[in-house]
């Protein structure tokens, strides 16, 4: 009798305990469409969200490009002048011009406040080229001994976007990255102020050839050997009387003519450092 009653008892609560999970899978069957709704819900509203959202990426997406390397495809050279402005600079301009081709200036703080120069600044900007930094001083003791690099540079940036209302990031270090930025601290405050650095790929030595100017055109087309070539150059008599031979020599030889732009960079330096 006993083990009768119990059997009976284990049954009718194996029918409660079916009962109880029976009804949990009902409840939790019906609950589901519900759970999904609220999923749908929830989905509009971060919908809604999103144009804000969306709006704060497309803001920040050229910071994203900045980050990527984007090197030109073909083949693109580089014209870049250094030490301007100068008073040489309106007659630089009117030699691209004539040329239809844009360049890349870097140029110096204490010719930048020279109030003589500054319309020919504008002017660069306004028809599409690039100025960038080329330090205050040129002083290779004050930049990397004295370790002023970053200080002199922000000064010179500001002083072009005072002019030019522009923001230019990359400067050219006088003298080149090598031996000058070769102290690794001096390269960390540089990325930590977010500043570019070129070099270039062909150096035209026009600064010495002032009574060998055919010799710069020389130079250059010597050096001239890969798709992407970067030409130092600076703003001097003798580099103005041969620019169109220059430019026709690349025309020629199929290039196109780049400016460089903040937001499509690509690292070009001594150090091959990839955050510069
Ligand atoms: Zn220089």
């Amino acid at each position: 009798m006993k083990t009768k009653t119990s059997r009976k008892i284990i049954m009718k609560s194996w029918i409660i305990i079916g009962m109880v999970l029976t009804t949990i899978l009902m409840f939790y069957m019906r609950e589901k469409p519900e759970a999904s709704s609220v999923k749908i819900i929830a989905t509009e509203q971060s919908k809604q969200i999103a144009p804000k959202e969306q709006s704060e990426v497309i803001k920040e997406e050229p910071k994203i490009e900045n980050k990527l390397s984007i090197k030109p495809v073909g083949k693109v050279v580089y014209l870049t002048f250094d030490d301007g402005p100068s008073q040489l600079t309106g007659r630089f301009l009117d030699v691209l011009k004539e040329h239809d081709v844009k360049a890349t200036f870097f140029m110096q703080g204490v010719n930048l406040q020279n109030t003589n120069l500054q319309d020919n600044v504008k002017r660069a900007t306004s028809e599409g080229h690039y100025v960038g930094a080329h330090s205050m001083t040129h002083n290779s003791k004050r930049l990397y001994t004295d370790g002023k690099f970053v200080q002199e540079m922000n000064e010179t940036i500001a002083i072009i976007h005072d002019l030019t209302g522009e923001n230019p990031k990359l400067v050219r270090a006088p003298y080149g990255s090598v031996p000058g930025l070769d102290n690794e601290q001096l390269r960390n405050q540089i990325v930590e102020a977010n500043i570019k650095v070129w070099d270039w790929t062909i150096d035209s030595l026009d600064w010495k050839l002032k009574n060998n100017p055919y010799q710069i055109v020389e130079n250059v087309k010597n050096g001239t050997s890969r798709d992407i070539e970067v030409v130092l150059m600076h703003e001097v008599s003798q580099t103005l009387q041969v620019l169109p031979n220059i430019i026709s020599f690349y025309k020629e030889r199929g290039y196109k003519f780049g400016v460089y732009n903040d937001f499509l960079h690509f690292p070009l330096n001594f150090h091959n450092d990839k955050r510069l």
